[in-house]
């Protein structure tokens, strides 16, 4: 969920299940108020996901079986 540092605003799943939506809720009320949104869901990670290049490189290749 995203929610208000300043006030007791706050959107989660149940109320608005859209991440975009909620982020773009989160930014109308910083826009609107001046108020500082935090986050606890973790949906937009500043950084790329932490996997193995492997994971990427076993599903570009073909299949060793498929031939
Ligand atoms: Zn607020």
């Amino acid at each position: 969920m995203k929610y208000c540092l300043t006030c007791d605003w706050h959107t989660s799943e149940t109320d608005e299940p859209s991440s975009s939506a909620r982020s773009r809720r989160a930014i109308e009320h910083y826009v609107e108020t001046g108020h500082t949104i935090d986050s606890s869901d973790g949906v937009v990670p500043p950084q790329l996901p932490d996997l193995p290049d492997e994971v990427f490189v076993r599903d570009l290749l073909p299949s060793p079986s498929s031939d």
